[in-house]
């Protein structure tokens, strides 16, 4: 996946600022934030979304990864929502499978917000 961004930083050929890492997984703060902890959690082999056959450690890497990020970012305690945008309807735009990992401010309860 010669142009895919989210390849790119795991080849450290884009810079990125890297919260955590493993074989399987790096975990690099969003270059956007849309909240004071906004962390990103990627695979390091490119699967393009949920249902591109991610293999049951990979999947596993993933998920735990999110608290070691929640706790190096010190949001463990206070709490973090943990999202996957996976597809078009669910408004994901990089088609490398990413979780969200965002905390730092209370979210309010609920999660769903439709586009029309
Ligand atoms: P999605 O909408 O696909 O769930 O999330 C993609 C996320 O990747 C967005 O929050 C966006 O800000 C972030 N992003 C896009 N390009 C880059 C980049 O080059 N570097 C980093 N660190 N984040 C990126
Ligand atoms: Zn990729």
């Amino acid at each position: 996946m010669d142009d895919c961004i989210f390849c790119m930083i795991a080849r450290g050929e884009l810079d990125a600022r890297t919260v955590y890492s493993n074989d399987l997984v790096i975990a690099f703060d969003d270059i956007t934030p849309q909240a004071p902890v906004h962390t990103l959690i990627i695979p390091r082999r490119h699967y393009a979304d949920m249902g591109d056959d991610v293999p049951d450690e990979v999947a596993c890497a993933l998920f735990a990864a999110a608290p070691k990020v929640a706790a190096i970012k010190g949001v463990a305690e206070t709490g973090y929502r943990v999202i996957i945008n996976n597809g078009r309807d669910a408004s994901q735009t990089v088609q490398h499978l990413h979780v969200h990992v965002m905390g730092g401010v209370p979210f309010s309860h609920g999660m769903v917000h439709f586009s029309q």
